[in-house]
């Protein structure tokens, strides 16, 4: 992946112009963004809601649809950068965070191929009454 597609200081820039010039700050409290960020997941997973199980080779291989999900991932991530610069959030720095957090939660030789939450596996049960 380039790093131009991976620019989000200047989307943020853009972002943050694109809101000023219409002095809409003064709706996107902290709540309003959360929800906004929720509707717009809601609205990428409509797109695969009663269709049937597809692959993503197969998502690419369909540009009309592939370009209303990719509308949808970029509204999920517009609201995600937005909340982050207005909490001072550095999501850099937050995703690298949740990476390493990752990394020591799911050990790749214990969870290679296993598609289950960490704590609903039974090595990972509080032995605690
Ligand atoms: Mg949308």
């Amino acid at each position: 992946m380039s790093d131009d597609r991976w620019a989000l200081g200047a989307c943020v820039d853009r972002l943050l112009a694109f809101r000023k010039a219409r002095d809409w700050e003064q709706f996107h409290r902290p709540k309003e963004l959360a929800a906004a960020l929720a509707i717009e997941a809601g609205e990428l997973q409509e797109q695969f809601l009663w269709k049937p199980e597809e692959t993503a080779q197969e998502v690419r291989e369909d540009a009309a649809r592939l370009g209303q999900i990719r509308d949808e991932v970029a509204d999920v991530a517009i609201y995600a950068l937005l909340l982050a610069h207005d909490l001072n959030i550095d999501l850099a720095g937050a995703i690298a965070k949740k990476i390493a957090s990752n990394e020591r939660r799911y050990p790749a030789n214990s969870n290679r191929g296993v598609a289950r939450k960490a704590g609903n596996r039974a090595e990972d049960s509080d032995p605690q009454p």
